[in-house]
């Protein structure tokens, strides 16, 4: 068994439901256990502006799952919920997008995987949910804590609790 953190993100649609929808089917899912997800966080986008803020969550979940067959259940329950690739720009708007961060503490870079992200620790979207569930927990490439890794973010994006962004 391995503890792994997802992260899950939306920005098209009914985010909440979409969210929602993402951490049923994850518990449904056989080989996957639910241990507790962080609130929800709603973010400036990333990397394209001009689209519409993101919710973000952190889901800790437990599996007997390789990292790449967790990867195939993942996008599984990205096409349930409406997602088309071949239609998506680099950064761009997407019902429903579910990352693996940490796959406990192993490092993997194959054509399809690169564990931990690539681009976690230039986010503050997965960094500040991240911060509420395991802010000692260390990145296995860099050794640094999550809440080092949140303390060195340059450019921080806008991440408000969900609910609290004033518009
Ligand atoms: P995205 O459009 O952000 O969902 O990512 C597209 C591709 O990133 C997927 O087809 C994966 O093969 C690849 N990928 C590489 N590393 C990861 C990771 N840690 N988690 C999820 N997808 C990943």
């Amino acid at each position: 068994m391995t503890i792994v953190y997802l992260c899950l993100g939306s920005n098209t649609g009914d985010r909440l439901k979409l969210i929602e929808q993402a951490v049923s089917l994850l518990n449904l899912a056989q080989d996957i256990k639910l241990i507790r997800t962080s609130a929800l966080y709603e973010t400036e986008p990333w990397g394209v502006k001009d689209q519409n803020w993101f919710l973000n969550m952190i889901a800790e979940i437990k599996t007997p799952l390789s990292a790449q067959d967790l990867l195939i259940k993942c996008q599984n329950i990205e096409r349930t919920l409406g997602r088309n690739r071949e239609k998506e720009t680099r950064w761009g708007e997407r019902p429903i997008d579910i990352d693996i961060i940490f796959y406990g503490k192993e490092i993997i870079n194959t054509q399809f995987l690169t564990i931990p992200h690539k681009h976690m620790h230039e986010r503050a979207f997965v960094l500040v949910p991240l911060l509420e569930l395991v802010p000692d927990f260390v990145h296995p490439v860099s050794n640094k804590t999550v809440s080092e890794l949140y303390d060195d973010l340059e450019d921080v994006e806008d991440v408000y609790l969900y609910g609290t962004r004033v518009k």
